[in-house]
């Protein structure tokens, strides 16, 4: 696709001089770099970044340009996206991927896509700004893309990626945990709150970012936590490298995007640009990075643990359930023979492990079709023979367990609660199985009061 893109651009820039001279002038605009947190940061002088808009929301397609060429991508679950050639370019080839319907800024379920992006454009990396870091449109879906090689912070990645993937140590960069065949690493330099990510499989990739986001808390009333993320292929794998940032409203008129970000800055205003210094820099950046206290509160909640229980939820001649991956849908297992029948063949004991234990609140893995009706449960799923009968055990992590317990208690007891009853559990985790008439798996009570109480007490005891 990177040779269409190539032509795409120049067949655009061919019949839109305006626009081709924007991407002119950009190859005579000033630059300069200075020294910042262990790279070597990009300023580039673009008073051509500055206008913008003309009328309604310049991503919807009836607001295109009369000469505006696109070029169809096609995302999961049949999302369409349009690429377009950036009107205000601060890159060569600077590509805008944008929805082809009106509908909000959002990385959930979207990340698949800029993956797919990533690997469709070889050559190039693709970045995103959350609605409230730094994107102009945050009312329409959209990513951009650039060639690479330009973004100081995309560079540092590379080359520590690289040297992991051969599998040299690094001290710039420390390992915090992986999801199946995606690594996490926390980059020590530059600014807080900065990640690297590497992986084989889109799937597994998805799954550390929204684990890493989750580990952020939301700005009150905003959709998603405050990031830039860039991502691209490389060596056959995808790569990423994620900013997050503060909850404080940076003071500068124009909010850092994740170009500016990742250390190419873009400076619009022609007189500002001679006095950016590393310390002017600093203040720019000191804004919108992560905090020391939100970052060290990130870092724990990422490598905590909890310890494995396991609970008896339910006993009975006969029980239906259902593993939510697997597909296959409900299931029975009775008791026969002194054993567990299961499609026909007789077990002593039954195990469906979860994939993983969570550090943060666990996805349902299983449901139990109780007499009450259908439980979901975190978690892996044990069937064991208890005086003539199936036994259901729920094996899954305390604090988990915690959370579902907790939440069937008012908001304002939750935290002496949360630790008053982990005390419980602690006591007699140690002697098997545990029994306890509160816990129905995860409720749709787990609201964010009960996860903030269970959060903000993990693992104590009092
Ligand atoms: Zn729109």
């Amino acid at each position: 696709m990177a040779t269409d893109i190539d032509k795409f651009v120049h067949d655009q820039l061919s019949v839109w001089p305006k626009v081709a001279a924007k991407y002119r002038s950009l190859k005579s605009a000033q630059t300069r770099t200075l020294p910042y947190g262990g790279l070597l940061v990009t300023l580039q002088c673009n008073p051509g970044r500055l206008p913008i808009f003309d009328h309604g929301c310049p991503l919807c397609e009836e607001n295109y340009m009369e000469k505006q060429h696109t070029l169809p991508f096609e995302g999961r679950k049949g999302r369409k996206y349009n690429i377009l050639v950036n009107r205000a370019p601060i890159f060569p080839n600077h590509l805008v991927i944008t929805r082809d319907q009106h509908v909000p800024q959002t990385i959930w379920h979207r990340f698949p896509d800029m993956l797919d992006l990533a690997a469709a454009l070889e050559g190039y990396v693709v970045f995103y700004n959350s609605p409230n870091s730094g994107t102009s449109v945050p009312g329409h879906a959209h990513f951009q893309a650039c060639p690479k090689g330009y973004m100081p912070l995309e560079r540092a990645a590379e080359r520590i990626l690289r040297a992991v993937a051969a599998g040299d140590d690094t001290p710039e960069a420390e390992f915090i945990g992986s999801t199946r065949d995606a690594q996490l690493y926390h980059f020590k330099r530059f600014n807080r709150g900065v990640f690297f990510l590497r992986a084989q499989t889109a799937k597994s990739m998805a799954k550390q970012f929204y684990r890493l986001l989750d580990c952020l808390n939301l700005v009150a009333e905003e959709t998603e936590p405050r990031f830039n993320a860039l991502a691209y292929c490389s060596e056959g794998e995808y790569r990423a490298v994620v900013m997050l940032r503060s909850a404080s409203r940076p003071h500068f008129p124009l909010s850092p995007g994740t170009a500016d970000m990742a250390g190419f800055v873009v400076v619009p205003e022609v007189a500002d640009f001679p006095r950016i210094t590393p310390e002017v820099l600093q203040g720019i950046y000191e804004d919108v990075t992560l905090s020391e206290e939100d970052e060290k509160r990130l870092l724990w909640r990422l490598v905590r643990t909890q310890p494995r229980i396991e609970v008896g939820v339910v006993a009975a001649p006969e029980i239906r359930f259902e593993i939510i991956s697997d597909g296959a849908g409900p299931q029975t297992v009775s008791f026969r023979e002194g054993r567990i029948d299961y499609n026909g063949a007789l077990y002593d004991e039954l195990v469906f492990e979860a994939v993983t234990i969570s550090t943060l609140f666990a996805e349902p893995s299983f449901i139990l079709y109780l007499e009450g009706g259908p439980h979901r449960y975190a978690g892996t799923l044990k069937f064991v023979v208890e005086d003539g009968k199936v036994q259901a055990v729920n094996l899954l992590g305390a604090e988990d367990w915690l959370l579902s317990v907790i939440s069937l208690v008012p908001a304002a007891q939750q935290r002496p609660e949360a630790v008053r009853r982990r005390r419980w559990l602690y006591e007699r985790m140690e002697a098997g199985i545990i029994r306890c008439q509160d816990y129905i798996g995860l409720t749709d009570k787990a609201d964010a009061a009960a996860r903030a109480a269970v959060d903000e007490t993990w693992g104590k005891l009092e």
